[in-house]
């Protein structure tokens, strides 16, 4: 498979595409980025790395964290007593809305959205002494870079816009689903969202997902191959909010999104990818991201289908 070929065919009919999404202006910091930015990085498996334009910037990762902190929490904690708090079930609504919540007695339908992630991010704060320095340094062996860490401006701006997440920590405290204190785990949840990180850096952590949970520079196995399988599974069903089911239809590979205009997919056994492009759809998914990752499934002829 001529994966470079393909790559650079995407980044050409890129030049002639007009994009009409917005990049997310609701966390203040995150609406200076410029939306011409565009990268695109696929780490195959057998063959290495591929690349264009500006894989090698980093950007803030906002909800792909949430695939990590998943992780993290099922390495902590076993699934039944994880998945009693949260359940994993599509949630055909916005990513950070209130109204299921309250239907569904504060058990938020799925890690990846930010009730769920909340809860995670709860269940964690729980479980380890020094929840940042633990979600940092689990990055850092992902990828074997240690300078990645999260910017302090965007951090600050999502802190200061948090009224909804901390609505959503309040309805859950108040249904019992969340033990810690609110600020605390409000403070740990935008921690990880303000984490920047390049193409190339967030295709080389999530290799582990691909490569049935051991990192491919050393075969070292970080997550059991049980709980790959189920965090794929969770990546395809609701990565991408209410629009899981067009990502599938679309691209047909698991992934996540977030707001700072990140993709990342992966192919198990074949290769990850992630591709930035800050412009966002109205369902807040990276809108050049899902076109360039469907032309990309289109062009090799596979995806998990
Ligand atoms: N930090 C963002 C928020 O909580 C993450 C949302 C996202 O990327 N979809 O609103």
């Amino acid at each position: 498979m001529n994966y470079q070929q393909i790559l650079d065919t995407i980044a050409t009919e890129y030049l002639s595409m007009q994009s009409t999404g917005k990049v997310a202006s609701y966390i203040p910091e995150l609406s200076k980025i410029d939306p011409q930015k565009f990268g695109m990085h696929l780490y195959c498996i057998n063959s290495g790395h591929y690349s264009f334009g500006d894989n090698n910037e980093r950007f803030s990762i906002q909800s792909i964290s949430k695939v990590f902190a998943l992780t993290r929490a099922m390495l902590l904690m076993n699934d039944t007593e994880l998945f009693a708090r949260v359940d994993v079930e599509p949630s055909g609504d916005p990513f950070n809305s209130l109204v299921q919540l309250e239907y569904e007695n504060g058990i938020p339908r799925n890690p990846f959205i930010n009730a769920g992630a909340l809860v995670i991010s709860d269940i964690l704060i729980s479980q380890l002494d020094n929840p940042k320095e633990d979600f940092l340094s689990f990055i850092h062996s992902l990828t074997g870079t240690t300078s990645i860490n999260i910017n302090p401006k965007v951090f600050a701006s999502e802190k200061a816009y948090s009224h909804r997440n901390a609505a959503l920590l309040n309805l859950m405290k108040a249904f019992g689903n969340i033990t810690n204190d609110i600020e605390t785990v409000l403070d740990f949840y935008i921690f990880q969202c303000s984490i920047e990180m390049s193409c190339k850096e967030l295709s080389t952590a999530f290799m582990i997902y691909a490569n049935g949970g051991k990192r491919l520079s050393d075969e070292h196995q970080i997550v059991p191959p049980q709980k790959v399988k189920r965090i794929n599974a969770i990546m395809q069903t609701c990565g991408f909010y209410d629009e899981a089911g067009e990502f599938s239809f679309r691209v047909g590979l698991p992934g996540k999104s977030g707001v700072g205009g990140g993709i990342v997919a992966i192919h198990p056994n074949q290769y990850t990818v992630t591709v930035w492009s800050p412009p966002l759809n109205p369902k807040g998914n990276s809108e050049l991201g899902m076109y360039a990752l469907e032309r990309l499934t289109t062009l090799t002829g596979f995806s998990i289908f």
